[in-house]
């Protein structure tokens, strides 16, 4: 049983994430099994995984008296599946084979993220809770989903924090031999293809929640000389190579990424018209500006530069930094998408940083569409942590 402080109750009646400073007292939990929990005068407000080594020590999964076993977690990830497909059919399509099926407390399944890769799945547990969890979490989700091989890859950090061995490996195989499992698969995000393989690279393969991004780009790159910097693997530049562009630049500082950009682009048979840069964004904004060379389309998808509150400030002079030097680069007409998925750089922010970048390069630039995370990472009101990704789609008037 775990006791909230009085006053904490209406918070945690809409917000998931309970903090040590929350709790009046804890009894009798095993760290990452379930807790009720109750209000200052003990009525029931929700149950949850309690873990008592990190800060925010508890994450509400539901507000109704039920337990937290394998059939709760059928309802919900068949909650997950079902609101994917009638998203899909309302869009007149069918449901994406390339996805996220779950997005942790924005489906309320807080600490739990599963991806679909065609005919794999990808599951990473961020809690104890959830890592404890695992085998009825893989039971679910051959009922709800079907049995389709799946790879358990957690996050380093979360599992330092929280304080399990973080999995990389194949938990179900479905009967497929070892070395079917280790050759790259070949996904589909139309009309462009990625190579993944599970286990290389970062978050769980590809960075799913810029997905829709990478479609839009891909719509208006036609006739423009591409920039892609922090390119990953060269996502944003095959959509663009694929949608008209006569040629592409993509930077990235991490060897494997690149190795795998290579791999995309000859995949997308483009690799003819790119060139890729392994280097710092910084440096090599300033040397592509020193040598004259301007581009129709610039794509800025930095990693996350304030990962806290503190590192707001220096955060946004690093968004500003490259904002302005991206601007700079635009050739007359020229598109600029910068992203921040930074959450505690809020969308205002990324604005003022954009218009303090535009007005020290002396660019003026329409706002052609304000962008985000895929819809398949869906976002709470109430927990504003799950909408993180802010851009912006701009144009050199
Ligand atoms: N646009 C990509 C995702 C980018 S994630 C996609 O759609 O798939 C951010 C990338 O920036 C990571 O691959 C990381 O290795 C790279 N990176 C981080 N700091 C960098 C820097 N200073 N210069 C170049 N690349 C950097």
């Amino acid at each position: 049983m775990l006791r909230l402080k009085r006053g904490r109750e209406d918070r945690a009646r809409v917000h998931p994430w309970i903090f040590k400073g929350d709790v009046a007292d804890v009894s009798d939990v095993a760290p990452g099994s379930a807790v009720t929990i109750v209000d200052a005068s003990g009525r029931f407000v929700g149950r949850g995984f309690f873990n008592p080594r990190p800060a925010l020590c508890c994450r509400v999964l539901t507000r109704r008296d039920e337990l937290l076993d394998r059939e709760f977690l059928k309802r919900r990830l068949s909650g997950a599946v079902t609101r994917r497909q009638e998203a899909a059919r309302d869009e007149a399509t069918v449901a994406p084979r390339l996805g996220r099926l779950v997005w942790s407390e924005g489906d309320g399944m807080a600490g739990l993220v599963v991806d679909r890769y065609d005919g794999a799945l990808v599951l990473q547990c961020l809690t104890l809770g959830m890592a404890r969890m695992r085998s009825a979490v893989l039971d679910a989700l051959a009922a709800v989903v079907g049995d389709l091989p799946v790879f358990a890859w957690d996050d380093e950090i979360a599992g330092r924090f929280e304080g399990f061995e973080p999995a990389r490996a194949w938990v179900t195989t479905c009967g497929l031999p070892p070395s079917r499992l280790e050759e790259p698969v070949v996904v589909e995000e139309t009309p462009v293809r990625f190579e993944v393989i599970f286990g290389h690279g970062q978050k769980t393969g590809l960075y799913l929640d810029q997905g829709e991004n990478r479609r839009t780009i891909g719509r208006v790159a036609r006739g423009r000389r591409t920039l892609d910097a922090f390119a990953y693997t060269a996502g944003f530049a095959c959509h663009a190579l694929a949608g008209g562009a006569p040629s592409a630049v993509c930077i990235e500082s991490s060897g494997p990424a690149l190795a795998a950009a290579r791999r995309n682009l000859e995949l997308n048979g483009v690799l003819h018209r790119a060139e890729i840069r392994s280097g710092n964004v910084f440096d090599e904004l300033r040397q592509l500006e020193r040598a004259g060379d301007r581009f129709g389309l610039v794509v800025l998808d930095p990693p996350p530069f304030a990962r806290s509150r503190d590192a707001v400030p220096a955060a946004a002079r690093g968004y500003k930094e490259i904002n302005l030097r991206a601007m700079r680069l635009l050739e007359p007409g020229g598109m600029l998408a910068t992203f921040s998925c930074s959450y505690h750089v809020s969308e205002e922010l990324f604005a003022d940083v954009c218009r303090d970048a535009a007005a020290d390069a002396g660019v003026t630039l329409r706002v052609l569409r304000r962008l985000g995370q895929s819809r398949d990472h869906p976002v709470l009101l109430t927990v504003p942590e799950t909408g993180y990704l802010k851009g912006l789609l701009l144009e050199a008037v």
